[in-house]
């Protein structure tokens, strides 16, 4: 499976994530760097792209040799990568899981208008399952930070791409309510029990999960299903790096 996303020297979030969850599910992974970062487990401190050349270069040798079951994308370091990234999922035609990540969980943004722009214009339209958490999605909306729940059900099946698992966890409330919009059918509504601690790289965790299982043939209801069960889990076992949020559990590291 190929994974686009950004390192994070600490393990929790980005590739390690996507690499070990992948790993975890028995599914390869095939990493591309989008992004180096400057963080620990509280915040991202600063995000320096990969130049777009080299990543088309990367890109354009890997995948004249290698097959793709699935692609999943996460953080991306710049607007101008998205062009080439949209190119490859259209010419690759394989399920494709967007991770929308537009903030750190520390705070820091991590999207600019360019590439709020890119992401709704040239990739979603190319993207099978999108998970933003709730306040990602509204930012895609255009929406203010307090618009309703229903809001988002009601625009989101229309925008971009057809299918979104909107996260609750950064909501708040007793439990985490997830969300699947989608254009075809009526959305599913997940009620997770809320962890009582916080998490570095859950979202990362999560949509590679799904992705995971997509490249394993499951059908999409299956994947969001047993990657969200899977996902919980690795949330249950979690265990700390460092002063700030704690890492998923992933592959039952001892900690
Ligand atoms: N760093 C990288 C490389 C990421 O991909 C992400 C999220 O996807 C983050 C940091 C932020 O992760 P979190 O918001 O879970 O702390």
């Amino acid at each position: 499976m190929l994974v686009l996303a950004g390192l994070d020297p600490g393990g929790g979030a980005g590739l390690q994530a996507d690499i070990q969850t992948l790993t975890a599910a028995g599914v390869h992974a095939m990493p591309v760097v989008t992004a180096l970062t400057v963080q620990d487990s509280r915040n991202v401190r600063r995000v320096e792209a990969v130049s777009p050349a080299l990543l088309a270069e990367q890109l354009a040798c890997l995948l004249a040799d290698v097959q793709v079951a699935a692609v999943k994308i996460g953080l991306l370091g710049e607007a101008a990568q998205i062009p080439l990234i949209a190119d490859w999922l259209q010419r690759l035609a394989v399920p494709v899981v967007c991770d929308t990540v537009l903030r750190a969980g520390g705070g820091t943004d991590l999207a600019n208008a360019a590439l709020l722009d890119a992401l709704r214009a040239r990739l979603l339209p190319c993207v099978t399952l999108a998970t933003p958490n709730a306040a990602e999605a509204r930012r895609l909306l255009a929406l203010p930070p307090d618009a309703p729940a229903d809001t988002l059900a009601a625009q989101l099946p229309a925008f971009g791409c057809a299918n979104w698992l909107v996260t609750g966890g950064d909501e708040a409330g007793d439990a985490v309510s997830n969300h699947w919009y989608r254009a075809d059918a009526a959305a599913q509504h997940y009620v997770w029990p809320r962890l009582p601690e916080t998490f570095h790289g859950a979202g990362c965790t999560l949509a590679s999960a799904i992705a995971a299982r997509l490249a394993l043939g499951h059908d999409l209801a299956a994947a969001i299903d047993e990657g969200q069960r899977w996902t919980q889990a690795a949330l249950a076992g979690a265990y700390a790096v460092g002063g700030g949020r704690r890492v998923p559990n992933r592959l039952g590291i001892r900690s």
